[in-house]
């Protein structure tokens, strides 16, 4: 069941790649799921068909919780998409996960005064098209 707030953003997926369909999965699913690199212990974000950090090819793809916090963050006041019409203004951050990785992702909800460097916040994984595609956004922890 797609949430008609959250249907608009199915056309702002991104084009997945052979190597990020784990990761669309993952969230089709409800979860959120980092490749992890078994030689370097290191997870990492965008995937890619080696370890960033030392190069193996020995990498598996495991459930993560997704916690972090905002490395850093803007307000956006303009509505560059209908999807984001009714939320301004609204806050675009890059979350440093601790398991390493940053992403990228909105957060919704939220007084954008009340954001700060460092608040922790957690993934909130939305449907977005009934053939099970789902986006990734942010909320306080
Ligand atoms: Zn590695």
């Amino acid at each position: 069941m797609v949430d008609a707030a959250f249907a608009p953003f199915a056309e702002l997926l991104p084009p997945q790649t052979e190597e990020a369909v784990p990761f669309w999965e993952g969230l089709a699913a409800g979860e959120l799921r980092l490749q992890y690199c078994k030689t370097s212990d290191t997870y990492q974000h965008p995937p890619e068909s080696f370890c960033y950090f030392c190069g193996s090819t020995d990498l598996e793809w495991r459930v993560r919780d997704g916690g972090g916090e905002v490395y850093s963050f803007i307000v956006v006041h303009q509505p560059y998409h209908v999807a984001f019409r009714d939320r301004l203004p609204y806050v675009v951050a890059t979350v440093q996960l601790d398991d390493g990785p940053r992403l990228l992702g909105a957060i919704f909800d939220i007084d954008p005064a009340s954001v700060e460097i460092g608040m922790r916040v957690k993934p909130r994984i939305e449907s977005v098209s009934e053939d099970g595609a789902a986006a990734l956004f942010f909320q306080p922890a």
